[in-house]
């Protein structure tokens, strides 16, 4: 099944495969690949786990989590449901194929930072990593996410290059190219966790959508909220910019569940963006 007739089908989607194991009372859906949010529904005043840890599980039931974009294998979900019973299974995302690029031939200053700051790129990457420790108790990350900008899809999620043969991070966010100036919208309702200026992401803002699920908007030329604001889906969030390390004016669009990488493409109610 597609990822968009998971999606479409909201919570009707079954957990139990259609041979041999006896049916369970919950349900998970979601595009199911490596990289994407899983949504979970089991009876309400239910007890979930992950893999043996507790997860937060909303009043009625539902829960969400995220499967990370080099897992191989299952994630285990353990139900206790309030009448006392219980059920276990396993849920294993599809394997993607990510793009491979080998770059050769560039000078090694560009393929690292200079000394100088990596003090101030350390601070802000754990500015980013504790703010996303947040487990608030939001719900907007339910109702699905909308493009935050129109633009073409200049760099996809997962792509891996190696420069002068050194394999560096994955490229973990959808690229949308766009001139400088080009409005950025909230995809959905969310608190403004993080907006401040970086060195490598440049005009950055950080949007937490409640139970670990935040998403986040780079390179921005000018931000247009502030930390604490509740935003509304499609209120104006900043402009496409080509601040921090970028080669071209892009939002660089990235979507995490905790310390979780995941593709913002995967939860998007329409597959692709707005043309320009
Ligand atoms: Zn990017």
């Amino acid at each position: 099944m597609n990822r968009r007739s998971f999606l479409a089908a909201g919570l009707a989607a079954t957990a139990t495969p259609s041979f041999a194991l006896p049916p369970v009372r919950f349900t998970i859906t979601g595009a199911m690949e490596q990289g994407s949010l899983a949504f979970g529904q089991a009876p309400p005043d239910s007890l979930v786990a992950l893999d043996g840890r507790p997860l937060s599980v909303l009043a009625d039931g539902r829960f969400v989590f995220g499967f990370d974009y080099d897992q191989t294998k299952a994630s285990l979900i353990t139900v206790r449901y309030p009448d006392g019973g219980g059920d276990s299974r396993s849920f294993k995302p599809s394997l993607r194929n990510y793009e491979i690029q080998r770059v050769n031939g560039l000078p090694q200053a560009t393929v690292t930072p200079p000394p100088e700051v990596s003090a101030r790129i350390a601070h802000e990457a754990e500015t980013i990593y504790l703010a996303r420790l947040t487990q608030s108790g939001g719900t907007d990350f339910l109702s699905g996410f909308d493009w935050p900008a129109p633009g073409i899809e200049s760099g996809v999620f997962g792509s891996q290059r190696i420069d002068n043969g050194v394999p560096v991070t994955p490229h973990f966010g959808v690229d949308m190219a766009a001139p400088v100036g080009t409005p950025i919208h909230a995809p959905a309702a969310g608190i403004v966790s993080i907006c401040d200026d970086y060195y490598l992401d440049g005009g950055f803002t950080l949007l937490d959508h409640g139970q670990g699920v935040s998403t986040s908007y780079l390179h921005q030329s000018k931000r247009l909220v502030k930390v604490g604001d509740v935003v509304k889906r499609g209120q104006l969030m900043g402009l496409i910019g080509q601040t921090g390390r970028a080669t071209g004016p892009h939002l660089h669009w990235a979507m995490n569940w905790f310390q979780i990488k995941l593709d913002p493409s995967r939860s998007t109610r329409k597959p692709k963006p707005d043309p320009l």
